[in-house]
């Protein structure tokens, strides 16, 4: 049993703070507005009046805020009682925020460990939930059985931007198969069908293009993108004129198609036609190809 401090009892701080009593651990918990720890007090876990109370209490101090401006302003606060501590900061965050608050919890003689978090509050605890943590790794790798009350505890490596890098580019796609799914789920609305009766299909379809993510990355990261019997971008861009001339018809906005045929057609533009579909990642690098 290790004693774990959780700073921030907002609806996941409080879910991470429940898992922890879940898994047997001595809990210390503060909020900065009183009265949201009272269930968590009842169920055993002990009442810290201040930040700086919370971080002396335990070797391990959980963060989790609703943003970075909170989480450095409060350490700012109890600087003095963080040497020795493993800060491991849930808060979701920019890759440059979290290299930024590493090196300072690090210059207070703390190991700074950040972490993504990939999954709703009821999810926490149960095997559907995972965290990317990155930073530190002697500490995570120290606090990591601890950690895993929370979810699978997955580490991508020492660069403490790594778990919100992580973090954001699977939001990304989150975003993506959300916008693909409401503006087919709009369609099938706007002539009169159910977005239930559409969904098994929609379903369907959406795993089989998701098998082809590995194909894509071998496209990526050699750079060679030939469509050999694929689906050819010249072929695309008139497809997806198509599409946004068929969701007008229809009655629907193609806003969140849009972007990804100025894409297309941009590719095609500069003479890829013949490509496949993963080359138009090579327009989304602003200072040039990735690394
Ligand atoms: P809530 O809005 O439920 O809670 C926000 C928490 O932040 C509260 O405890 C609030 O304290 C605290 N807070 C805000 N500003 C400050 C400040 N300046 N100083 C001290 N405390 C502050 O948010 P969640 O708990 O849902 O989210 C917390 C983090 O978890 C976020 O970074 C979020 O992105 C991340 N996350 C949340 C998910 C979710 O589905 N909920 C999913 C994945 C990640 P007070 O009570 O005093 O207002």
């Amino acid at each position: 049993m290790t004693t774990i401090s959780i700073l921030g009892l907002g609806a996941m701080g409080t879910a991470l703070a429940n898992a922890l009593l879940d898994a047997g651990h001595a809990v210390t918990v503060w909020n900065r507005t009183p009265g949201k720890d009272e269930a968590l007090v009842s169920r055993g876990a002990r009442r810290a009046q201040t930040p700086a109370e919370a971080i002396a209490a335990s070797e391990l101090v959980v963060i989790c805020l609703v943003d970075y401006a909170g989480v450095e302003t409060m350490l700012a606060s109890a600087e003095k009682e963080l040497s020795g501590r493993v800060v491991a900061n849930l808060t979701t965050g920019t890759p440059k925020q979290a290299r930024a608050l590493a090196a300072w919890v690090e210059a207070q003689g703390a190991a700074y460990v950040d972490g993504g978090i990939m999954a709703v509050p009821p999810m926490i605890g149960t095997p559907a939930s995972f965290i990317f943590y990155s930073g530190n790794q002697p500490a995570f790798e120290r606090h990591k059985a601890a950690l895993e009350a929370f979810g699978d505890a997955v580490y991508v490596g020492p660069d403490a931007g790594a778990a919100p890098l992580n973090d954001i580019a699977l939001l990304g796609i989150l975003d993506g198969i959300l916008s693909g799914y409401l503006h087919a789920a709009a369609l099938i609305r706007a002539s009169g069908g159910t977005a239930e009766g559409f969904t098994p299909l929609a379903r369907r379809w959406a795993e089989s293009m998701i098998s082809l993510f590995p194909d894509l990355a071998k496209q990526i990261d050699s750079g060679d993108y030939r469509a050999e019997g694929g689906s050819n971008l010249a072929m695309q861009a008139a497809a997806m004129d198509q599409m946004v001339e068929a969701a007008r018809d229809e009655g629907v906005d193609p806003v969140l198609i849009e972007p990804m045929r100025a894409l297309i057609h941009q590719r095609v533009a500069d003479g890829f036609g013949t490509d496949d579909s993963a080359g138009v990642i090579e327009l989304l690098f602003l200072n040039g190809r990735g690394k």
